[in-house]
């Protein structure tokens, strides 16, 4: 048995609702127990999300969210666009030099599996780095189609199944709910 204290690398992952919100659901049990929070987010979504406005209510002494990708990356597209992998790697660079610090109780790389099964990021780079992160920095990892090399590291992987989405019958994304 390894010593009872311990940051975990965990991994939301899968088709399914919730990767995102489970890990904004994490950030909200660690602040209570006086964790400093960093979200950094690969893909800027498009819309304006609540989460970006309860951030700033708490204050960046309990959690920051950095949005630091683009709106829209093209899908199926042969090669990534080479400012897509500029923003990309910004971002990790950022990531995962505010991880080295131990500043933070808990670091979310918001869909950054995308940005690895995009190619817009080497999986090896992650391994390596979360390899010799702070020992009681918890890490979560988002994103759908996580990398097998990830998921062999990580202590914990949940993938989200779709059993139901109100897309499928049309009702489009709700406010306070999906954004
Ligand atoms: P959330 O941020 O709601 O936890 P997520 O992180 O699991 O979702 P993403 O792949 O990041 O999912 O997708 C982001 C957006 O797509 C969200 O608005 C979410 O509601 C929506 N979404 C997630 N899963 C599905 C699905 N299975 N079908 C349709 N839309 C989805
Ligand atoms: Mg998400």
């Amino acid at each position: 048995m390894e010593g009872a204290k311990k940051g975990l690398v965990m991994i939301y992952t899968g088709p399914g609702k919730g990767k995102t919100t489970a890990a904004l659901g994490t950030a909200f049990r660690a602040i209570g127990q006086g964790l400093k929070v960093l979200m950094v987010q690969f893909i800027k979504g498009s819309w304006h999300y609540g989460e970006l406005d309860t951030a700033q209510m708490l204050g960046p002494e309990h959690i920051e969210i950095r949005p630091m990708g683009r709106g829209f990356v093209k899908i199926g597209a042969e090669k990534p666009d080479p400012e897509d992998v500029r923003l990309v790697e910004e971002a990790w660079e950022f990531g995962r030099r505010s991880m080295m610090t131990g500043d933070y109780g808990l670091v979310i790389f918001d869909e950054i599996n995308y940005a690895i099964s995009y190619k817009m990021l080497a999986a090896e780079k992650v391994v390596e780095a979360l390899k010799c992160k702070p020992e009681m920095t918890h890490v979560i990892l988002t994103g759908r189609n996580a990398h097998p090399s990830l998921v062999e590291m990580a202590d914990l992987v949940t993938e989200m199944r779709e059993v139901k989405h109100p897309y499928q019958r049309g009702i489009l994304a709700q406010r306070g709910v999906d954004y």
